[in-house]
């Protein structure tokens, strides 16, 4: 996960700082370079006179407190053994010593140690010099006039003065060496004099050996300012390397001691971690990690995981953490393994993280707009069937059961196609929220897209908690809607199956409860149907079904028959409407509302009407009567392209008055393009044909219909007729506006589905100019209705 940049030995950021690093990879200063006698590059010789004076500086306190200790010791030493004005001079002198490299201390300071002159160096060597001469003079003036004990308490403040300067100097060595020189030639010179050649050779050794010693250490010295030097340049290179520099980097590398605390915290780490690096150094990682969730020991279980590496001492990989950066809620991703030393022993863990929340972040939100539905937010149908695959797995693993609940609502079609998409939308989202509501924590649910929902019951107990929630969201989704001014009625049908008795996989539950949904519907709706193992069969019934209607038509299993439509002031026959009817050897008669439905879904519906119309227009033309016939139009049919001429052929090829005919249409033709449908209906009534508008008062806009185009009648559905029967006021009173209207715009009313006298009174006192129903005639087969003529023309004969 991490990328370094590549490093080929060189780094090639910065091509200035790549020559600096080469010229102080070069050796190590040597002695007399420290001596200021051998030249270094001028670059490095700042740095390293720099360093030196450092060094020296870190000695001034010490420095002083020596001087004046010494002063001290000595006039105390020969205080009335020598001449006062010899001591005054003395300490004098030694006191004003101090005074010139005090002074350059604080310059050196000042300058921060930059830019120091390489004769700085001898400066202080000849000042050193002159504070060793000056300490030469007691030993060499005064202690011949002493005692033995004088003489040996000197020598006793000489070899710590050697000794401190020795250790303390090294890094000037040519300070150091011309003190000691100066100092140890005295002692030597002082021993020589006392008498004592032995104690003059034990001096001049000591003294030798301290500046032996004094050189070593220099040495040591010039190679730790080059070690310092390379340490730092690699540093910089490593932070070069983990892009410390690129405040855009998200990773970072990290590594704990064996208590899991944070150790060499890098400036990468703290960064992205929103706190300073030394605030980190030391921290627990874990608590970190944790936040404030710490305190109250509710941490996620990724941090468990990872205490658990810990403690089995095992690396870990692209371990995900929620962690909060100055409160905001970031994703690290950490990866880790254990530090060993080279004896094996366990250090703590190094590591790597990155940070992940951005990708965290996209991933969320492509995987909700992968899930949900964006006009409902319910979980869409992927999720529902990741849901339910998941039920499934439940099911085997624990022997549970769920239910799985398909829910579609009943007339929203309607809805969708007289008031359009948008009235459409917004009756689904409150549907979805009420289903929302009524599911609660009871189950989970979703949209499986158009007008279908589905709802997931995991472990349920009994069948009866799944007809208690059916029924709830039945009720609940049936109340009433208001939509932008429109009330609006829909209802619901619900299928259910429960695993594992109606299916083992997501795949089979769904096609179950799809099938009992199907059967729902087809019992008129508004109801729930349990899944049982003939729906099966069913299906299997309705394939077979659509393979014969395929046929139908070549097997000459179709017929039209004629149901009567009657004046209501006169009570003669007016006209018939056409209606289709299939009898297959198999299946027997099937009702038109089941096969028309199986057609519809198989396209078929288009076939079949061009067939009823050529036939129906064939018989009207052969009667003896110039009476009406209506033909039912599905939409398909009015899409199609070539309607027009088939209608101008047929009208053509059987010679029928195009008067005659009235093509009856439902008004959801006008939703899919309504500019275009009016255009093919005033094709239609160009043609000198009719123009019905079918099952009126069964969408919402039906009145904003009438005034789209020209329409010779309306059909009154039949349930508005049989509302207005019974009893229902406000039924009779839109019944009686509603006709009152279409009289004053010369268009006729035909009330359908009459079935009783009461009805028949009804409609005609309202002022319907046409009925049409059981109790004036069932649709009836063509033979019949030639016979009626038949008949009817015997009975005018007789009479
Ligand atoms: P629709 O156009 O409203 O046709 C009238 C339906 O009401 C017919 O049902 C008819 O048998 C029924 N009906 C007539 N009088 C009464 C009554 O007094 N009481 C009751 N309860 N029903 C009555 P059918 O034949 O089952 O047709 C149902 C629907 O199927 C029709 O409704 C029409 O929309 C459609 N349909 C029928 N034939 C065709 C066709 O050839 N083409 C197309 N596209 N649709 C057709
Ligand atoms: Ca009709
Ligand atoms: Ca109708």
């Amino acid at each position: 996960m991490i990328t370094l940049p590549r490093y080929d030995g060189r780094v090639t950021r910065n091509p200035n700082r790549d020559a600096d690093s080469r010229e102080e990879a070069g050796d190590t200063p040597s002695l007399a370079a420290l001596m200021g006698f051998a030249p270094l590059p001028a670059a490095l010789s700042e740095k390293v006179i720099g360093a030196q004076f450092r060094a020296v500086d870190r000695m001034i306190a010490f420095r002083i407190a020596l001087g004046l200790l010494s002063i001290a010791f000595v006039l105390i030493l020969y205080w009335g053994a020598a001449p006062l004005w010899l001591l005054a001079v003395w300490s004098v002198a030694s006191l004003a010593s101090i005074v010139p490299p005090m002074r350059s201390f604080f310059a050196r300071r000042a300058s921060q140690y930059e830019g120091l002159p390489p004769g700085m160096l001898w400066m202080h060597a000849i000042g050193m010099a002159l504070q060793g001469l000056l300490w030469a003079g007691p030993m060499l003036l005064l202690a011949p006039k002493g005692s033995v004990l004088e003489v040996a308490s000197l020598w006793t403040m000489t070899t710590c003065l050697l000794a401190a300067v020795a250790m303390g100097f090294h890094a000037t060595p040519l300070a150091a060496g011309l003190f000691l020189t100066v100092v140890g030639g005295a002692s030597v010179q002082m021993m020589l004099r006392a008498g004592s050649r032995e104690l003059a050779v034990t001096v001049a050794a000591f003294s030798l050996l301290m500046l032996l010693t004094s050189l070593r250490q220099a040495r040591q010295f010039g190679r730790q300012i080059t070690t310092d030097r390379q340490l730092a340049d690699k540093r910089e290179t490593v932070s070069l390397l983990l892009g410390e520099h690129d405040d855009n980097r998200t990773d970072w590398l990290w590594q704990i001691d064996t208590a899991r605390r944070l150790t060499g915290v890098t400036r990468q780490f703290a960064r992205i971690a929103g706190v300073e690096a030394e605030a980190l150094e030391g921290r627990s990682l874990l608590e970190l990690l944790a936040g404030p969730a710490w305190e109250s020991g509710q941490i996620d279980q990724v941090l468990h995981d990872i205490a658990a590496k810990f403690k089995a001492r095992e690396g870990f990989a692209n371990l995900l953490v929620p962690v909060e950066v100055n409160g905001s809620r970031r994703w690290w991703e950490l990866s880790a393994s254990p530090r060993m030393d080279e004896g094996g022993a366990f250090l703590g863990y190094r590591g790597v993280g990155v940070d992940m929340t951005v990708q965290r972040e996209t991933e969320d939100r492509f995987h909700r707009l992968a899930r949900f539905d964006p006009l409902t937010q319910l979980p869409n149908r992927l999720h529902l069937t990741e849901a339910l695959g998941e039920a499934v797995e439940a099911m085997r693993r624990w022997n549970t059961r769920s239910a799985f609940l398909m829910i579609d609502l009943d007339r929203f079609k309607a809805v969708n196609d007289t008031l359009g998409h948008h009235v459409g939308d917004k009756l689904l989202e409150q549907v979805a929220s009420r289903l929302r509501d009524t599911c609660g924590s009871r189950a989970f649910c979703g949209r499986l897209g158009g007008d279908e929902f589905a709802v997931l019951m995991p472990d349920i107990r009994d069948a009866a908690e799944i007809e208690g929630l059916a029924s709830a969201i039945i009720d609940r989704l049936s109340q009433p809607y208001e939509v932008e001014h429109h009330t609006l009625f829909v209802g619901a049908s619900v299928g259910s199956a429960t695993g594992p008795r109606d299916g083992t996989s997501a795949d089979e539950l769904i096609r179950s409860a799809d099938l009992a949904m199907y059967r729902a519907k087809e019992e008129g709706g508004g109801r729930h149907f349990a899944y049982v193992g003939s729906l099966h069969v069913e299906a299997e019934d309705r394939r077979k079904m659509e393979m014969a209607l395929r046929s139908a038509i070549e097997n000459g299993e179709l017929r039209v028959e004629y149901q009567p439509v009657v004046n209501s002031t006169s009570g003669d026959l007016d006209g018939f409407e056409a209606l289709l009817r299939w009898h297959n050897p198999e299946f027997g008669e099937v009702a038109p509302s089941r096969f028309l439905r199986i057609a519809e879904e198989a396209r078929l519906l288009a076939a079949l009407d061009a067939w009823v119309l050529k036939t129906a227009c064939q018989e009207a033309a052969r009667w003896p009567l110039p009476l009406r016939l209506s033909i039912n139009l599905s939409p398909e049919q009015l899409w199609d392209a070539d309607l027009i001429p088939r209608l101008e052929a047929l009208l053509q090829g059987t010679g029928l008055d195009p008067r005659r005919l009235e093509l009856e249409v439902m008004e959801s033709i006008f939703t899919r393009d309504g500019s275009e449908a009016v255009r093919r209906l005033e094709q239609v009534g160009a043609l000198g044909i009719g123009l019905a508008l079918d099952d009126f008062g069964t969408g919402y806009s039906s009145l904003g219909c009438l005034a789209r185009t020209r329409f010779r009648t309306i059909k009154i559905d039949r349930s508005f007729v049989a509302g207005a029967a019974a009893g229902q006021e406000e039924h009779v009173a839109i019944l009686r506006a509603l006709i009152a209207m279409a009289t004053s715009l010369g268009i006729e009313t035909t009330a359908e589905g009459v079935e009783t006298e009461r009805e028949v009174e009804l409609v005609r006192r309202v002022g319907c100019t046409r009925l049409q129903g059981y109790y004036l005639g069932r649709s009836m087969r063509v033979e019949d209705v030639r016979r009626l003529f038949t008949r009817n023309a015997r009975q005018s004969d007789a009479a």
